[in-house]
């Protein structure tokens, strides 16, 4: 684990199922910890907005739930980590969703010669997350899309649990509480291990 030796630059990744509350618990820690939020979902939506070439062809893909292609995705990631501000660390929210995107994000990261310090997983009961999502759905989201949010997940998303168990990166917060006693949770897990 590179990255241990300087904890001034936080390289996190928060993890968990879509209504786990982990953008906003994202934004909280990057606040915290001073480093910048990188959100996949937020700059795609951006690329929308703005009726950019990526926006164009992931418009519908996201609209469905389903997953952008790995490798659209690490083109994103990679220009994005290019940027000067990310070298005092940042939070990973959104990203990776499988493992391809996983080893890709190794790869970005091993040819700068860092490596991510900690994964946060926000665990959540599933019928918990249903009943967010549908509170806080954006107005082209329908139920069908939500519940293929979830499969998604379940499918592609879920295996990179043991993936970052297995490097001994993964922190399990009970993410079923309220919002400021898991952000506190999230800090003693960084502090504990690590
Ligand atoms: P989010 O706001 O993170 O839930 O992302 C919104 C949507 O953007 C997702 O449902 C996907 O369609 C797409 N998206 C965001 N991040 C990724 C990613 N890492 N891989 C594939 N698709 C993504």
């Amino acid at each position: 684990m590179a990255g241990e030796a300087d904890n001034g630059t936080p390289r996190i990744l928060m993890f968990g199922p879509p209504g786990s509350g982990k953008g906003t618990q994202a934004a909280l820690l990057a606040r915290r910890l001073g480093v910048p939020v990188i959100s996949t979902g937020d700059m795609l939506r951006q690329a929308v907005a703005e009726s950019a070439p990526l926006g164009e062809r992931v418009a519908r893909i996201m609209a469905s739930g389903g997953l952008v292609d790995d490798e659209t995705m690490g083109e994103v990631v990679a220009e994005r980590m290019g940027h000067p501000d990310i070298r005092s660390g940042f939070l990973l929210d959104g990203y990776p969703r499988t493992v391809p995107q996983a080893e890709t994000l190794e790869l970005i990261l091993q040819q700068r010669g860092e490596a991510l310090d900690a994964v946060v997983l926000l665990d959540v009961p599933e019928g918990e997350l249903v009943r967010r999502t549908l509170n806080r759905r954006r107005d082209d989201d329908d139920e069908t899309v939500i519940r293929e949010r979830l499969r998604v997940y379940r499918n592609k998303t879920e295996p990179l649990i043991g993936y970052y168990r297995d490097q001994g990166l993964l922190r399990l917060v009970d993410g079923d509480r309220p919002v400021s006693e898991v952000a506190e949770e999230i800090l003693t897990a960084l502090k504990g291990e690590g």
